[in-house]
């Protein structure tokens, strides 16, 4: 189904099951969706169908409905590739977005050397982190920081600058789950390129909110995660160019990633499935397609001005709280509200919101060195998607006034 620009909300919630129900005895705000959505009725039915109608293991099929669950599997890589502008030999499944960048870390990580160059960011998500650091501590691999400024942007010009002769990667977020900044791809990907030096673009939080065209970008890798797309846990995309697809060697060894093997010989399959060792995630997998196909169905842009919408209104109703402090102010940014209260721990925050029915996030949101960066040890979340409502940004910013007055 085909929503218009602006598109019918409550047709819209009316698809999402959990959305009705109730919460401490208040109707369901939920505001935690950079952590992870929740599904459509479309993602629901498809995950059920795939074991209710027809399901067996993929590609080694003999029979009808390995055949059938084969075609389905490479369907959802086929509007993958389309929802990314990829071709389907470009797209790896993985089982998360950590997974997708661990892939990288591990395979193109093997062909670094002791003083080799990762560039990454401080708004990092550990999962964009924490395998560069592997490196460090295995290879000797040098792991840099680029700056992030007081309003939550990356500092540009001292990032380009850090890019140099010695860097063979730069790894960096299309948007922060915490400040909800938007990070200037291209610009980053024509100086590693000039450089000679690899792009990751970590788009879990990016291709959620932005429509993604990979030719356009021209990075070597776009890393998603299916959770966060209204799709199914346990699924995630590692997008690669095919050259540097190609160029890489396997993952993890198993079944289905090899071309022949003998007793002393091996040899392995072309990508995606060099990187696809073992039985896949094969329901997510189809779950994930569908996800997307209703995805696409929506006016991007239309979507992602609603999601912002309701953060401005959000900001507009609590300005002048001088005991509020908003984390990531930058421009353009997508729609997540990360913020501390004077006098209040997040934690205690996110507790007293849950019992009005307001479900926010508190900690570090896996990105502690960005904690550092603004001289806290955690903050609360906010994070806005397409089924949200202006009332629910109403109640929250009432429930978080209310929050405060216990502290005051
Ligand atoms: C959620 C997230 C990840 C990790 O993805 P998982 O699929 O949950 O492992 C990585 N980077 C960013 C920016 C995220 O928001």
């Amino acid at each position: 189904m085909a929503f218009d620009a602006p598109f019918d909300l409550a047709a819209v919630r009316a698809q999402f099951p959990i959305l009705s129900r109730q919460v401490n005895g208040r109707p369901l705000v939920y505001l935690d969706n950079a952590a992870s959505a929740q599904k459509p009725t479309a993602v629901i039915e498809a995950m059920k169908g795939a074991m209710e109608f027809s399901y067996a293991n993929v590609h080694r099929g003999l029979h009808t409905l390995a055949n059938e669950t084969t075609e389905a599997y490479e369907k959802a890589r086929k509007s993958v590739a389309h929802f990314l502008n990829a071709a389907e030999t470009e797209i790896v499944f993985t089982k998360g977005g950590t997974e997708a960048i661990n892939l990288v870390a591990s395979s193109f990580g093997l062909g670094l050397q002791a003083g080799d160059e990762i560039l990454i960011t401080q708004m990092e998500h550990h999962s964009n982190i924490v395998p560069w650091h592997l490196l460090r501590e295995r290879k000797g691999v040098v792991l840099r920081f680029a700056p992030v400024t007081e309003t939550g942007e990356l500092d540009l010009p001292a990032t380009l600058e850090m890019i140099g002769e010695k860097t063979r990667l730069v790894a960096f977020t299309h948007m922060s789950n915490v400040l909800g900044t938007i990070n200037p791809v291209k610009a980053i990907t024509d100086a590693a390129q000039a450089a000679g030096a690899l792009v990751l673009v970590d788009g879990c939080q990016g291709a959620v909110h932005m429509a993604v065209d990979v030719k356009d970008l021209d990075c070597d890798f776009y890393v998603c995660t299916g959770h966060k797309l209204y799709g199914p846990t346990g699924i995630g995309i590692l997008y690669g160019k095919a050259e540097r697809l190609a160029a890489l060697p396997p993952y993890q060894g198993g079944g289905e990633m090899i071309g022949a093997v003998t007793e002393d010989h091996i040899t392995y399959a072309e990508p995606p499935m060099r990187f696809e060792a073992g039985t896949p995630p094969i329901i997510e997998a189809i779950a994930l397609g569908a996800a997307i196909d209703w995805l696409m169905a929506f006016d991007r842009q239309a979507v992602a001005r609603h999601e912002r919408a309701l953060y401005d209104r959000v900001v507009d109703r609590l300005s002048g709280h001088n005991w509020l402090r908003i984390i990531g102010t930058a421009p353009d940014k997508g729609a997540i509200m990360a913020f501390t209260v004077e006098g209040a721990h997040p934690h205690d925050i996110a507790q007293i919101l849950d019992k009005q029915g307001v479900a926010v996030r508190a900690g570090t949101h896996c990105a502690e060195p960005l904690m550092a960066r603004f001289g806290v040890t955690a903050s609360a979340r906010a994070s806005f998607a397409l089924y949200n409502t202006e009332a629910e940004a109403d109640a929250f910013a009432d429930a978080l006034v209310k929050a405060h007055s216990f502290f005051a």
